[in-house]
C-alpha cells in the first residue's frame, strides 16, 4: 500500500506517527493508498522548520518573493492537469471539475504576484511641525491552514500564496481524505525557487489540528471545513492568542421569481446543485420558487436533473462523479429518506444509482425534493450533496426573510429580470456572497471571499485585501528630524499636533 508522507522543510517526510487513515478512489470504492497522520512531535518539527525559515524570508526583499510567485504560477499553470486528475482520483469530482478549482486558486496566486503593490503603505506629510506619520505592514510569522476535502487545491490557494507573499512561512493541514494534491504543489513550490521550510504540508486529523492550534509559535490559522469544526477551531486559536479566521459551512438559497427567464434560471440551478456531487460550499442546496415560478420550475429542473451524466471522474463523458467517501453516500441517502418520510415529495430520486463497471462506487444520482419543509431535516442540514430542495414561498420578501433565519450565510443567488426586486434581495439578506442572474457567485481573488452567520468565525475573509490584511500586521511611525538648534526643552503636556 502506497504511502502517502508529510513535507518538511524541502522534502519528503515519514514523520514518527504511526497512525495512518485509508484514501479511497470513489469511483471504485477501493483504497489506493494510506495517508501518514502526523502527532504532536510532527507538528513541532514542522512549526520549527516553519520558524527557522521565516527568519530569512520574512526578510527577502518584495521583488525576491514576486519572483518565486510569478514562476509558482507558471508551474501550476504547466502541471494543471496532474493536479486536476489527482484530485479527480481521491476527490471523486469530474476532472474539468478539477482543472476549474486549480485555475480559480491560480487566480489567488497572480493577485498576490502584486503584492508590491498590495503592502504599499500609507505617508502622511508634515503632520505637525516638522513631523511625519507613516504606516507599513509586516509579516506575522508562521501562519497554519487547514483545509476541507472539497477543494483540494483551491482552498489551501486562498491561502498559501497569499501568507507567503506577505513574507510569512506556512503550514498546510490538508483533508486527510485527498491528501496528494497539495505535495504536488509544494514541489512546484520548491521548483519554483521557494526556500526549503517557507512551505511545509503534515497530514492529519484532530491530533494534528490540535497540536497546531496549541503551538506557541503559531501565529495564525485560516480553517475552512463545517461550521461545527470552524466554531472549535476559532475558539481553542482564539484562547490560545491566535488570530484565526474559521470558515464554515453553508446552506445556499437561489430564489427564482416569476418573471425569470426558465430555460437559463434551470440550467443554471442544476449545475450549482449537481456540479462536483453538490460537495461545494457555494453549491446551490435549496431553490426558493416564489408564486407561479414553482410548478414549471420543479418540472423543468427534474428533467435536466434526470439527463445529469454521472459516472467516474476520469471519464470526459461524466458531468457529475461520485461522492467521497461510503459514509458520505451512506449520509446523503439517508437524509434524501427523512425528505421523504417528513412529508416533502422526491421529484427526482437518486438513492440506488449504480454505474455500470463501477458498481462498488460511492455513487448518488441528482435528487430534487419538492414541497420542502423548513423543519425538515433536508432543509436544516447542510447534505453536502447531489441533492436540489424546493422550498415554495408566495413573495420575494418571504424568500428573504426565510434566508435571513437560516443560521448558515455563505451565498445566496437570485433568478430575475427585475432590477427592483434584485436590488431588494441585494441589500436584505444577510449574507456574505450574493449572485444575482449567477449561481454561485464565488467573489474574483482581488476580492475577498467569506460568508456571515454560521459560515465565518473571525474578523477577516479570505484572499483579497482582507486576506492581505489578515497575514500582515501595521506598524505606524511617527518621525521627526530635528535641527539640533530648534529644541525648545522639555514640554510636560501631552503631545498635539501644531
Ligand atoms: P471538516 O470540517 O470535516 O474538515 C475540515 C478540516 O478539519 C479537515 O482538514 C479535517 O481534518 C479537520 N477536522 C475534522 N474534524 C476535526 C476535529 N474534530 N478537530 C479538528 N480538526 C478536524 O470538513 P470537510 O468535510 O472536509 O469539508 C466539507 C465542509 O467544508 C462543508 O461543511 C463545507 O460547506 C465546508 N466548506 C466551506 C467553505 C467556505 O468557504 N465556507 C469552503 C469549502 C468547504
Amino acid at each position: 500500500m502506497r504511502t502517502i508522507t508529510h513535507w518538511i522543510g524541502g522534502k519528503s517526510e515519514p514523520g514518527t506517527s504511526t497512525r495512518t487513515s485509508p484514501v479511497w478512489n470513489p469511483a471504485t470504492g477501493e483504497q489506493q493508498a494510506e495517508v501518514a497522520l502526523a502527532n504532536q512531535v510532527d507538528i513541532g518539527s514542522a512549526v520549527a522548520t516553519a520558524a527557522a525559515a521565516f527568519e530569512t524570508w520574512s526578510q527577502s526583499s518584495l521583488s525576491t518573493r514576486t519572483k518565486v510567485l510569478f514562476a509558482f504560477r507558471e508551474l501550476v499553470n504547466q502541471r494543471t492537469q496532474d493536479i486536476a486528475e489527482i484530485i479527480s482520483d481521491e476527490h471523486g469530482k469530474v476532472v474539468s471539475d478539477a482543472r476549474g478549482e486549480v485555475q480559480r486558486g491560480l487566480e489567488v496566486v497572480e493577485f498576490a504576484c502584486g503584492i508590491p503593490t498590495l503592502l504599499k503603505g500609507e505617508y502622511s506629510d508634515q503632520v505637525s511641525g516638522g513631523v511625519d506619520v507613516f504606516s507599513f505592514r509586516q509579516p506575522l510569522g508562521v501562519c497554519a491552514g487547514i483545509t476541507p476535502f472539497n477543494f483540494p487545491a483551491m482552498v489551501p490557494m486562498w491561502m498559501h500564496p497569499v501568507a507567503i507573499a506577505c513574507g510569512n512561512t506556512f503550514v498546510l493541514k490538508p483533508s486527510e481524505r485527498d491528501p496528494s494534491a497539495s505535495m504536488l504543489v509544494a514541489e512546484l513550490w520548491a521548483e519554483a525557487g521557494l526556500p526549503d521550510g517557507v512551505f511545509n504540508v503534515v497530514h492529519g486529523d484532530k491530533e494534528a489540528v490540535d497540536a497546531l492550534l496549541d503551538h506557541p509559535d503559531v501565529a495564525a490559522v485560516s480553517f475552512v471545513g463545517s461550521t461545527p469544526i470552524a466554531r472549535y477551531i476559532h475558539e481553542r486559536g482564539s484562547a490560545n492568542g491566535k488570530r484565526v479566521q474559521a470558515l464554515g459551512g453553508a446552506k445556499n438559497h437561489a430564489v427564482v421569481l416569476p418573471d425569470a427567464p426558465l430555460d437559463y434560471a434551470s440550467d443554471h440551478l442544476v449545475a450549482a446543485a449537481f456540479g462536483s456531487a453538490g460537495e461545494r460550499c457555494m453549491a446551490v442546496s435549496a431553490a426558493v420558487a416564489v408564486g407561479s415560478a414553482a410548478d414549471e420550475l420543479v418540472a423543468v429542473v427534474s428533467e435536466k436533473a434526470r439527463a445529469v451524466q454521472v459516472g467516474p471522474g476520469r471519464d470526459p463523458a461524466s458531468e457529475m462523479g461520485p461522492v467521497v467517501t461510503a459514509a458520505a453516500r451512506d449520509r446523503i441517502v439517508g437524509l434524501i429518506g427523512s425528505g421523504a418520510d417528513q412529508g416533502a415529495t422526491l421529484a427526482v430520486d437518486g438513492r440506488g444509482l449504480t454505474v455500470p463497471g463501477y458498481e462498488d462506487g460511492f455513487f448518488v444520482g441528482p435528487t430534487v425534493i419538492d414541497n420542502v419543509g423548513r423543519d425538515m431535516d433536508v432543509y436544516r442540514e447542510e447534505i453536502f450533496g447531489p441533492v436540489l430542495s424546493v422550498v415554495r414561498t408566495d413573495s420575494v420578501d418571504e424568500a428573504i426573510a426565510l434566508i435571513n433565519a437560516n443560521p448558515y450565510g455563505n451565498g445566496t443567488a437570485i433568478f430575475t429580470s427585475s432590477g427592483e426586486a434584485a436590488r431588494r434581495f441585494q441589500r436584505g439578506v444577510n449574507v456574505g456572497m450574493i449572485g444575482i442572474n449567477v449561481p454561485i457567485p464565488v467573489p474574483m481573488a482581488y476580492y475577498s471571499f467569506g460568508g456571515w452567520k454560521d459560515s465565518l468565525f473571525g474578523d477577516k475573509h479570505v484572499h483579497g485585501p482582507e486576506g492581505v490584511s489578515f497575514y500582515t500586521r501595521a506598524k505606524v511611525v511617527t518621525s521627526r528630524w530635528p535641527e539640533v538648534e530648534q529644541s525648545t526643552g522639555a514640554s510636560y503636556h501631552f503631545p498635539t499636533a501644531t
